[in-house]
């Protein structure tokens, strides 16, 4: 089912997890090992992460180094038809322009839809590690908006091959991102907002935001959204932090602020167990606040924390 009809048909504030497909070498099992704590809160859904190539240099026994390609977290498309077939719950499967060209998106958008995947998060992937800004790949996507238009086209029946005829149309409903904070590289949050408003106006069904740890952030940011003409649901993205060394690795990565409140408590603790401890209580304040204000759905980024999402779901 596709997450804006479960969005339709909701009563109430539903919830729904990420996950990243396992590092190569682990099995299917490590995920439903993940999902299996999960699964009584009845997600609505389940995100699963697409991580592309990356180029790393391999010592040779001459000690010199040749340049291999490798991807460590493989496997998206087959997780999500894997995960919907043993728990019988809808999956969404991250797609991005990086590393994609239009035809390998064509290919994989069929395979998504063969396998009776309803739904994509429909991203532009972060630069590769060894690249200090995006690339698109040869005949590939430069934005997300390009990469939803191709998404929606094939909605349409609107094949990269014009002369086919009689084609069928996908009906995949799309997600995009969203950044409280703004995206690192916009220039500012008003011309964030408007490159927001073209993925929206060429037919995103709902917006999913990077994660944030000051509800005041997203509520200020569904305000200029709706203020912009932005209609479609802000669903809310949410991270437990569990260690003390997060406090200067997430804001590295993910351009977000840790408020001040929330980084004196972590570094008032002796053991991350206590930062576990601070860090629950806080996703739990959010969460209920966030529910409280009526958010269609609460997104959590699971990320190796399954337990600490549990029992911030089990409490609201
Ligand atoms: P875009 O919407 O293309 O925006 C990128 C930047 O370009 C922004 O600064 C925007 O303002 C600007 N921009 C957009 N359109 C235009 C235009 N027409 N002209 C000029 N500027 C423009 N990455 C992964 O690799 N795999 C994942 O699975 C993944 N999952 C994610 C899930 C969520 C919920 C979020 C929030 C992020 C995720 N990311 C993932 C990271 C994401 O790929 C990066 O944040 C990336 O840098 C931007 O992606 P985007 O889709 O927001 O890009």
């Amino acid at each position: 089912m596709r997450v804006i009809d479960h969005i339709k048909q909701a009563k109430d504030t539903l919830i729904s997890f990420e996950i990243l497909p396992p590092l190569k070498g682990k099995g299917i099992n490590a995920i439903y090992n993940h999902l299996d704590p999960l699964m009584e809160f009845k997600p609505a859904y389940i995100n699963v992460t697409y991580h592309r190539s990356e180029h790393i240099f391999k010592k040779k026994p001459d000690n010199s180094f040749e340049k291999v390609v490798i991807r460590k977290r493989p496997g998206t498309e087959a997780i999500c038809a894997s995960i919907m077939n043993k728990y019988n719950v809808d999956t969404v499967p991250h797609l991005i322009c990086g590393g994609f060209s239009v035809q390998d998106t064509e290919d994989a958008l069929l395979t998504l839809s063969y396998l009776g995947i309803d739904n994509v998060l429909v991203l532009r992937g972060d630069a590769a590690k060894n690249e200090t800004s995006f690339i698109p790949e040869p005949g590939g996507h430069k934005y997300a908006l390009d990469l939803l238009k191709q998404v929606i086209d094939l909605n349409n029946g609107v094949y990269l091959e014009e002369e086919l005829k009689g084609t069928s149309s996908t009906t995949f409903c799309t997600g995009v991102a969203g950044y409280p904070e703004k995206h690192f590289e916009a220039p500012n949050m008003q011309t964030d907002l408007i490159n927001l408003k073209k993925k929206v106006d060429a037919g995103a069904d709902y917006i999913v935001t990077q994660m944030f740890f000051d509800n005041k952030k997203f509520f200020a940011f569904e305000k200029a959204c709706r203020e912009a003409g932005i209609t479609v649901p802000v669903i809310p993205g949410l991270k437990p932090i569990t260690s003390t060394k997060q406090l200067t690795i997430i804001p590295r990565t993910f351009y977000v602020d840790i408020p001040t409140d929330l980084s004196a408590e972590i570094l008032k603790c002796k053991k991350d167990e206590d930062v576990e401890k601070v860090g629950t209580e806080w996703l739990l304040t959010q969460s209920k606040e966030l529910k409280k204000a009526g958010v269609p759905v609460l997104h959590y980024y699971t990320l190796g924390k399954p337990h600490v999402v549990a029992n911030v779901v089990r409490e609201l």
